[in-house]
């Protein structure tokens, strides 16, 4: 039996779930999901890795959706309840799943699919009939369990196929690391499309028994009181999130801020990832919280790989070690590993690396080393053991003269400036230069940017300091909130 599965028998009294509709236990998750998986099955022993995609709300419904497609022998695969129908249609095409289990909420939004006569459109209102329970099928865990899309930061999200095995080695080692146990209970407010919140927030603290609270959609005010109600004792999220408690705080009075920082003073771990962390946000929520935000590395592909320590020295600006069970290592272009002290590609191994691309060989085979290394096209550099984030090597890496420059480096140094909410450095392409430093920013009305160039020139080294700077209303970001830095190019 998968472990997931098996684990939660153990815990079968305890809550799982609290969402918008209720509160429940272990028990009903299992008995839900099987029913969800009898009727799949529909007389059939096996669904033989099917893909199966589900587009319902956050909550009861959407993990017992999930364990019964998993229960049923086929393949996840969670749509994102943000997008529109295009880019949905995207999926369903690219991972050619024949039937789809939708919520009410997302009647009207998948509604050109009713014409489409191959496509097996089930309401989860349908699983409230009679169960007609069946024997669940005994799985291996090679077999292939869900096929996630990236961000879609680079270009077009690509389908991550993992196993079982894959997605199972991605939760215990986080379960270890950052001592998950039935005790905990954190809030879950990430999309459950992406590995973040599906692996390290939900499929985490149910593996170890403990309880995760819905929030849909994410609302500051609304977080605060909940962490208020005293039960959330594990946070995860990402920057953008960080950013917008933080300006959320500002907004309240010292006596609401005193009760706030109480609260928060008293959670066991707060977690930061999937974005580079700017320090000056893990600062400000150091003086908040009286917590040092753990920040952590991972992938689509890979689950976890690198993480600041549970105990020990957490890093402004670093993303920690490597995760126990996770290979990683630095190499230059040729694949040969750097020497200390030099930047170079994270590469990774190990159990909780994914078996491909959803239909696409090529891009597979590209993304491995002769000897099984998977390329994450992440640069990286270690200091003292820990290492640090210098970008994508695609689009963060900007080769300008003869130099290879971080833009994440010129960010932080930017961001210290007064006057600046956010940036964003990119790299165009310039005739002289190969390409052109230059930054877009999100800054207070009476900025000038003649001001800020002057500044970075005694701070930064010249050749690094942006040539043109841009002042927008935001940065494009996609549904992770990360920042799309091709859209940003573009409006240079
Ligand atoms: P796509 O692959 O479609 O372009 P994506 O790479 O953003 O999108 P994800 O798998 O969601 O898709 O994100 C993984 C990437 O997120 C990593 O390769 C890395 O660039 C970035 N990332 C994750 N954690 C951190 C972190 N702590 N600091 C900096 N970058 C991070
Ligand atoms: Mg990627």
């Amino acid at each position: 039996m998968l472990q997931l599965i098996s684990n939660a028998f153990s815990h079968s009294k305890k809550t799982a779930i609290v969402d918008q509709f209720g509160t429940y236990t272990y028990k009903q998750l299992l008995s839900k999901s099987e029913q969800i998986a009898s009727f799949l099955l529909n007389g059939r022993q096996d669904l033989e890795e099917a893909r199966v995609a589900f587009m319902v709300s956050p909550g009861f419904d959407y993990v017992a959706t999930q364990w019964g497609i998993w229960r049923a022998g086929g393949i996840a695969v969670p749509l994102c309840i943000s997008y529109p129908f295009p880019s949905l249609k995207y999926v369903l095409d690219d991972t050619g799943a024949k039937k789809v289990i939708l919520g009410k909420e997302y009647q009207e939004v998948l509604a050109p699919l009713q014409k489409e006569e191959n496509i097996d459109l089930i309401s989860i209102a349908a699983f409230n009939k009679d169960a007609n329970f069946q024997a669940l099928p005994e799985l291996d865990a090679a077999r292939g369990a869900m096929i996630l899309y990236t961000s879609g930061t680079t270009s077009l999200p690509k389908g991550v196929l993992s196993t079982h095995a894959n997605i199972e080695s991605q939760i215990s080692t986080l379960v270890k690391a950052w001592q998950w146990s039935s005790t905990d209970y954190t809030l879950g407010l990430l999309p459950l499309h992406h590995v973040h919140g599906i692996i390290n927030v939900l499929s985490c603290a149910l593996w170890a028994g403990g309880t995760v609270q819905f929030l849909h959609p994410f609302d500051a005010d609304q977080v605060f009181k909940i962490f208020a109600e005293g039960k959330v004792n594990v946070f995860m999220a990402v920057p953008t999130i960080y950013f917008k408690l933080i300006s959320a705080y500002e907004s309240y009075s010292p006596k609401r801020q005193k009760q706030i920082s109480e609260t928060l003073s008293t959670f066991r771990l707060m977690v930061s990832g999937s974005a580079a962390l700017p320090v000056s946000v893990m600062e400000k929520w150091k003086e908040i919280s009286g917590h040092y935000l753990l920040e952590r590395y991972g992938m689509t592909e890979i689950g976890m790989a690198i993480s600041n320590p549970y105990s020990g020295e957490r890093k402004a600006g670093h993303i920690g070690f490597a995760l126990p069970s996770v290979e990683v290592r630095l190499v230059n272009e040729n694949d040969e590993p750097i020497n200390p002290g030099e930047s170079g590609e994270i590469q990774i191994k190990g159990p909780s690396v994914f078996k491909e691309y959803w239909g696409k060989p090529e891009a597979t085979q590209k993304a491995f080393t002769a000897d099984g290394w998977f390329r994450t096209g992440d640069v990286a550099i270690q200091e003292n053991g820990y290492y640090r984030i210098l970008g994508r090597d695609s689009i963060d890496i900007i080769k300008s003269g003869g130099y290879k420059i971080s833009a994440l480096e010129i960010e932080e140094v930017i961001r210290t400036f007064p006057k600046i909410k956010d940036c964003a450095v990119v790299g165009i392409p310039d005739e002289e230069w190969g390409e052109l430093v230059v930054a877009g920013l999100v800054a207070a009305t009476d900025f000038d940017s003649k001001s800020l160039m002057d500044w970075l020139k005694t701070k930064i080294p010249a050749y690094k300091v942006p040539r043109k700077y841009l002042v927008i209303e935001d940065l494009p970001r996609n549904a992770m909130g990360k920042v799309t830095k091709n859209e940003l190019k573009k409006r240079f």
